[in-house]
């Protein structure tokens, strides 16, 4: 795996299903933001030496929020540093072993969501290098980005916006391929499209996140899961914001998750779910036995 130029001194990788990025801040140092899945610290570590050089160390690591595919590699990537690592102080129980992510949801429909029913909802406990984000979400460290606090896939979600070039990181605020979608995820066109379905638990909260994305007006957008958007950027976006749709169903669209500082709150009852557990494992299996080729291949 490579980290590929998306602007000047940012980069991205992809990490087996997700994407991860550096931010230069000076000629040596940077920060890390989001570690993928767990066990792809080696190839994050190989790709990171590659740019930085042997023994490099990110000052910081930052989490656009702490699910499964973003965090997966921050415990053992922040212990080998010995780096601090910032979130916002909503994703702090589900980083300090506090408590977990609400279920997922299979019933939304989609590959993804099928797959969602193997996906491990946490907690991590990284109490020993863990840090809230500063009120105001100023990070000094980052000079020139502004961070956004962008709720709804999760509560303390954030993406980070560097007003000189409009570059804009959005974790999983939205998606950048369409997850619901085999087609798609094989293709991955690039086009904005819902956060991940399965995973979002406040859908009013999505939407404004990604109305308040748009008014950025981001020439440059990167997100976790799908490829850069670069061409008529701005204009996609408001596209999308102005006509953005929660799914159709799904355990989260009629009623959200409840949060506080102690994590998750209130859950809404489970719909029916009807799809064979057999059929689901097939689809499991399948679509794990691809990601795990497709990280072989780029590692
Ligand atoms: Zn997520
Ligand atoms: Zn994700």
């Amino acid at each position: 795996m490579l980290l590929n130029e998306l602007a000047p001194g940012v980069t991205y990788m992809t990490a087996a299903i997700v994407n991860l990025h550096t931010i230069d801040l000076d000629t040596s140092r940077w920060v890390l933001v989001d570690t993928g899945v767990r066990g792809t610290g080696p190839a994050i570590l190989k790709a990171v030496e590659q740019r930085y050089g042997s023994g490099a160390k990110p000052e910081c690591i930052l989490l656009t929020h702490g699910h499964f595919d973003h965090a997966g590699s921050v415990e053992s990537l922040a212990r080998l540093w010995d780096v601090p690592v910032y979130a916002h102080v909503l994703e702090l129980p589900f980083l300090t072993g506090q408590s977990s992510y609400p279920p997922m949801d299979p019933t939304v429909g989609g590959l993804m969501a099928q797959m969602s029913r193997l996906f491990p909802r946490g907690p991590y406990d990284l109490s020993d290098h863990i840090r809230e984000l500063p009120s105001g979400l100023n990070l000094s460290v980052l000079a020139g980005w502004r961070l956004a606090h962008t709720p709804g896939h999760t509560p303390g979600h954030v993406s980070l916006f560097r007003e000189s070039d409009r570059v804009l990181l959005a974790g999983d605020a939205f998606c950048t391929v369409d997850q619901s979608s085999t087609l798609a995820l094989v293709q991955q066109p690039a086009e904005f499209h819902l956060p991940p379905q399965y995973a979002t638990t406040d859908w009013v909260a999505a939407e404004s996140s990604v109305r308040e994305l748009a008014r950025l007006r981001p020439r440059v957008v990167a997100a976790g899961h799908g490829k850069p958007i670069t061409e008529n950027t701005a204009e996609r976006l408001e596209q999308f914001a102005a006509s953005f749709r929660p799914p159709k169903k799904g355990r989260y669209v009629a009623q959200p998750a409840r949060f506080d500082e102690r994590g998750t709150i209130y859950v809404p009852p489970a719909p029916p779910d009807r799809a064979p557990a057999i059929a689901a494992g097939v689809v499991v299996a399948a679509a794990t036995a691809y990601g795990i080729r497709k990280w072989r291949k780029a590692a």
